[in-house]
C-alpha cells in the first residue's frame, strides 16, 4: 500500500528551499500528479498490521499525514516528525507521552498561554508538577531539579516580548541531568532556527502560524528521533488529535513557500523595528534583530533570521496604543501570527487577559504594549502606514 511503498528521497542534505519544495512528496508521483492528492479516506485495506500501524486517519498512518510529516522532519533536520490537529495537540500529547503522575517538569517562566494553562490546570490534576525557571539564569536551574524531573521545556522566542532564552545552556543542562529537552519553535520556524541541529530532543511548531503561513488552518507538529516521535504518536492515537487530509494538503502547500515567506517577513520586521526604534512617539521596541535588544548577540549567533514578530510601547501608553490601532490602515487587529496579513494586537487586552494585572506586570506585559505579526505586504507600504499612524498619535 502507498504508505509502505518505497520512501521518497529525504533531501536531508539539500538547501532549505529545496527541502521545502521536494522533501516528503510521494514518489513515484501518484498518477504522475505534481501535487500530492488529498487522500480523503478514513480507512484503508488491512494487511495484518498491528493496531498502531493500521492505515486509519486517527492513527496518523495515511499518505497525506505521512508525507507532510516527512517534509517537516526534513525542514527541522530531524529523523522523524508527526503532524497534529493543532499546536496544542502536539504540545499536550508530547507532555503526556513523557510524564506520569509524580513526575516534574522544568518550564520557562513565560510561556504561550495555552501551554501555561495546560501545565497549571490539566497536567497538575494528573499529578504532574512543574516549576518555572528563569531562562536567562542557567545557574539557578539546578536548585529547582527534583529526582522526579523528566523534562525541560522552553520557547525559542517568548510571546510577546520576543526574549531569547539561553538555548545552548538548556541543551547542556538536559544532557547533564538526563532530561528530555523540548522547545516550542513556533515564533522562529525552521527557517530562522532549527533546534534539533543544536541538540534539542523534541521540536514543536504550531503549524497554524509560519509553517502553513496563510491564516487558513490550525495544525501542529513535533519532530525528533523516530523513537520519541513514535512514543508521542502512541499517545496521540488515544487523545485523537490527528490532522485531517484536507488540512494536510493545505499545510503541504503552505510549506513549499516557507523559506520565501519567512525571509520576507524577517526583512520587513527589521525595517519596521528600526522605524519604531528611531521614532520619538515610541518608548520601547522589542525585536532581537535590534542591537539594543538584551539578547541580540545570542540571537545573531544562533538564528539565521530574527523573525516577523515585533512588540513595542508608545510614550502615550494605553491611550496612544488604542489610537495607533485605529490609525493604521494595513494591519488588522487580530490574534494569531505568521500569515500574509500584518496583524496587531494589545496582548494585555486580548491574549493575556486571563492573567491578573499583577501577573502581567511581573512578566513585563504592560497595558500599552502592542504586538505586531509582520505580514507579506510591501515593506515600503507597511513603513509608510506605520509612520503616518505614529504621526497621528505622537
Ligand atoms: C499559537 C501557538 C501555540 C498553539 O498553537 P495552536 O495551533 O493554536 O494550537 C503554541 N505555541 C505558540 C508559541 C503559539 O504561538
Amino acid at each position: 500500500m502507498t504508505t509502505k511503498s518505497s520512501s521518497p528521497p529525504s533531501h536531508a542534505t539539500d538547501s532549505l528551499e529545496t527541502r521545502s519544495v521536494h522533501a516528503g512528496e510521494p514518489r513515484p508521483r501518484p498518477s504522475g500528479a505534481l501535487v500530492a492528492p488529498i487522500y480523503q479516506s478514513s480507512t484503508y485495506e488491512y494487511h495484518g498490521e498491528d493496531y498502531h500501524d493500521v492505515a486509519y486517519l486517527r492513527l496518523s498512518t495515511t499518505p497525506s499525514q505521512v508525507s507532510v510529516g516527512r517534509k517537516i522532519a526534513a525542514l527541522e533536520g530531524a529523523e522523524a516528525a508527526l503532524v497534529t490537529a493543532s499546536g496544542m495537540a502536539a504540545i499536550s500529547a508530547t507532555l503526556m507521552a513523557f510524564t506520569s503522575a509524580g513526575d516534574h517538569i522544568l518550564a520557562q517562566d513565560c510561556l504561550y498561554g495555552g501551554t501555561q494553562s495546560f501545565l497549571r490546570g490539566d497536567l497538575s490534576r494528573f499529578g504532574v508538577e512543574h516549576s518555572a525557571i528563569d531562562p536567562q539564569r542557567p545557574e539557578s536551574w539546578a536548585a529547582q531539579l527534583k529526582p522526579t524531573t523528566r523534562l525541560i521545556y522552553v520557547e525559542t522566542l517568548t510571546n510577546p516580548l520576543v526574549q531569547v532564552a539561553d538555548l545552548e545552556a538548556v541543551v547542556a543542562f538536559a544532557r547533564e541531568h538526563d532530561l528530555i529537552s523540548v522547545i516550542d519553535n513556533t515564533f522562529a520556524s525552521p527557517v530562522n532556527f532549527r533546534p534539533a541541529e543544536h541538540g534539542f530532543d523534541l521540536v514543536m511548531e504550531s503549524c497554524t502560524k509560519y509553517m502553513n503561513g496563510h491564516s487558513d488552518l490550525v495544525a501542529g507538529s513535533v519532530a525528533g528521533s523516530a523513537e520519541k516521535v513514535r512514543r508521542i504518536k502512541l499517545t496521540l492515537d488515544h487523545l485523537g488529535g490527528c490532522l485531517d487530509p484536507h488540512a494536510c494538503f493545505l499545510l503541504q502547500r503552505g510549506l513549499k513557500t516557507l523559506t520565501l515567506r519567512v525571509r520576507a517577513q524577517n526583512a520587513s520586521a527589521l525595517a519596521l523595528a528600526r522605524l519604531l526604534d528611531s521614532h520619538p512617539a515610541v518608548a520601547q521596541v522589542n525585536y532581537p534583530g535590534l542591537k539594543g535588544h538584551p539578547e541580540h548577540a545570542r540571537a545573531a549567533a544562533l538564528f539565521d533570521g530574527f523573525g516577523g514578530m515585533v512588540s513595542f510601547e508608545l510614550e502615550g501608553g494605553t491611550t496612544a496604543a488604542e489610537a495607533l490601532l485605529e490609525a493604521v490602515t494595513l494591519p488588522t487587529v487580530a490574534v494569531s501570527l505568521g500569515g500574509p496579513e500584518t496583524l496587531m494586537v494589545r496582548p494585555a487586552a486580548a491574549i493575556h487577559s486571563q492573567a491578573s494585572a499583577e501577573q502581567r506586570e511581573a512578566s513585563g506585559i504592560t497595558e500599552g504594549l502592542i504586538r505586531m505579526s509582520v505580514g507579506l505586504e510591501g515593506t515600503d507600504d507597511l513603513l509608510a502606514d506605520l509612520a503616518q499612524a505614529l504621526e497621528q498619535v505622537g
